[in-house]
């Protein structure tokens, strides 16, 4: 008997023969063995209708108490997740007790034989439904039964699958899977660090991986040329984001590449995962300059499924006498515009916005509804005809479009714009669902201004070769051989070329003002290892979870992940983070300042 497409060969034995999903037309008149728990249990008198539940779904059962013999006493026992192994004949269902919605709903076992596995206490939740009345903390104290629903199940089994395809995908270009280790030295990627503190060598503590980068540069000087890794990451953050504080990535990393050959590999990847899934990809992906996607989008991962873009203004104001613009131009600031297009807003909605603005960051915003090629705006009696003339011009504007505009620092106001494009875009619905827009980001500036600390920072990290020559003088010019990859306004990837020089190596921590002395301490063991012939290299990682969230059309990344943390960082089920008894303390040669607080 064949198995229908999708479920997993199963080899029978005294529990069962046949999966719940597989109860089909083939089996009509066979005897059947199926074991699983109870989903659903519906008493009629002398018949029990019981639907059985097993990873491949749901099979009706019929004790009949003219056929079930002794097992009808056991029909008359089970309760909700109750675990069972049946057996008896597959029959027909008497038409007017199909069940379209069920694959096995033309189908049931009259039950002939039947064995209790397990008792069920009563579960905290319904596993039946899955509609959102359980709170989060809640499935997750009890993830085991959160996952028996079909939802989480599927999660996890599409996960599987993706892995799977990436596995296959990179196998086949020639890429080595290496495990890089999990206690190790602190990786710069700019997060706070996990500390395992040493038994052995007290006072001394490993670091939990940020990200394997360091190793897998090491794995290019070793010669793997090719490497690959489902890697676990750990990063010390606020939950805010959607994030966990361990979380995995697709890494890889490729010796003598170019920025096009990381690019070109990589997006046949995608489109490999991404078509299994129904989604077409196009190739080569459209590739957007950092500068670009900023100035037209006020993002570094823009979503590009709509329009909303923006356009700087800031040229036709600089004689503008309008102090709040003027103010902001003559210091080097810029004013940008989105066109909104023709929308009824009422004046709290318009009040909303502008407090929306400063959410994202910004001072004020300025709204404005074109009438008669004039503004109607809080602003239009200080602004000159001209220049209202000249802005509805840059911003393609005709009567009755809603306009707003937002004058800052150039980032500033990009950003802010940027963040309400998103909100209004999805408010608007404007986001097409069936749509899918990937494009590569390039062209990064290598280091970004770090005001409060007065230093710069690297905007990927530190180990990303500079485009050409980096000016120790003009840090701020220099370009990055970097590169993002994203899809539907999420950041799914990025990545760089190395510096593979010392020397190069050298000025970039000179700039980033990471001493000689500091640099040999921290990364000492990379640097002597690039002393020893270093192949030019680059790679990038993926955002496993974010990617898999994507595909299953999940909000939040908890969902794929069979034992997430919740947003405060603690694991429910397990209890973790908790504290340790004073002697584990005493053994690695610590102490507690203060009682840490619980929860
Ligand atoms: N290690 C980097 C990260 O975790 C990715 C890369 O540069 O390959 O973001």
């Amino acid at each position: 008997m064949s198995e229908p497409p999708g479920l997993p060969p199963l080899n029978p034995n005294g529990y069962r023969d046949t999966w719940c999903g597989q109860v089909l037309e083939d089996r009509v008149g066979t005897t059947a063995r199926v074991a699983g728990w109870v989903h659903r249990r519906r008493d009629h008198g002398g018949l029990i209708f019981i639907d059985l539940r097993d990873r491949t779904g749901l099979v009706q059962l019929v004790f009949n108490p003219d056929e079930a013999g002794e097992a009808q006493a056991l029909g008359h026992r089970l309760r909700t997740e109750h675990v069972v192994s049946v057996s008896g004949a597959v029959v027909r269902r008497d038409p007017e007790t199909v069940n379209p919605e069920l694959p096995t709903g033309a189908f049931e076992l009259r039950v002939a034989e039947a064995k209790l596995l397990a008792d069920a206490e009563t579960p905290p939740f319904e596993i039946e439904n899955y509609s959102g009345e359980v709170g989060e903390e809640m499935r997750l104290r009890y993830r085991y039964l959160d996952l028996r629903r079909e939802r989480m199940r599927d999660a996890l089994l599409l996960r599987s699958e993706v892995t799977r395809e990436i596995r296959s995908f990179l196998d086949a270009e020639g890429f080595v899977d290496v495990e890089t280790p999990v206690l190790t030295r602190s990786t710069p990627e700019g997060a706070r660090d996990f500390l395992v503190p040493s038994r052995r060598q007290q006072g001394s503590f490993y670091a939990l991986p940020q990200s394997p980068q360091l190793f897998k540069q090491l794995l290019m000087v070793g010669g793997l040329d090719r490497y690959y890794q489902i890697a676990r990451c750990f990063r010390d953050e606020d939950l805010r984001a959607d994030r966990q504080l361990d979380f995995t990535q697709l890494d890889l990393e490729m010796s003598f590449v170019e920025v096009d050959d990381v690019i070109e590999l990589n997006e046949r990847l995608l489109a490999h995962i991404l078509e299994r899934h129904g989604i077409e990809v196009e190739l080569p992906l459209r590739r957007i300059p950092y500068d670009v996607a900023v100035a037209r989008f006020g993002s570094d991962k823009p979503d590009l499924r709509y329009g909303l873009e923006l356009a700087d203004v800031t040229d036709l104001l600089r004689q503008t006498e309008f102090n709040a613009f003027r103010g902001v131009v003559d210091a080097g600031g810029a004013v940008k515009g989105m066109n909104v297009g023709a929308r009824e807003l009422s004046r709290a909605e318009l009040d909303r916005l502008v407090e929306e603005a400063k959410e994202l960051g910004a001072k004020g915003l300025v709204w404005a509804v074109v009438e008669g090629g004039g503004w109607r705006s809080p602003v239009a009696k200080f602004l000159a005809a001209s220049e209202l003339e000249a802005m509805n011009g840059a911003l393609g504007a005709a009567d009755g479009d809603l306009l707003l505009l937002a004058a800052d620092e150039a980032p500033v106001a990009a950003s802010v714009l940027g963040g309400l494009r998103v909100r209004l875009a999805e408010r608007f619905g404007l986001v097409p669902g069936d749509r899918h827009e990937l494009a590569w980001i390039v062209d990064w500036p290598l280091l970004e201004w770090n005001g409060e600390e007065s230093r710069w920072d690297p905007l990927h990290h530190p180990f990303t070769s500079p485009a050409g020559e980096l000016d120790p003088a003009d840090p701020g010019a220099a370009r990055a051989l970097a590169y993002d990859v994203v899809w539907n306004g999420v950041e799914l990837g990025g990545g760089s070329i190395r510096i593979s020089d010392p020397g190069v190596q050298r000025t970039v921590f000179e700039v980033l003002g990471i001493s000689p002395e500091a640099a040999e301490e921290r990364f000492g063991f990379l640097l002597e290892a690039f002393r020893y012939g270093a192949p030019p290299h680059g790679g990038i990682a993926y955002g496993l979870d974010r990617l898999v969230a994507l595909l299953h059309g999940s909000e939040s990344i908890r969902d794929v992940i069979a034992f997430p943390k919740a947003a405060s960082g603690a694991d429910p089920l397990t209890g973790a983070p908790a504290p340790v008894d004073e002697a584990q303390l005493r053994e690695l040669g610590m102490a507690l300042r203060a009682k840490q607080p619980r929860g």
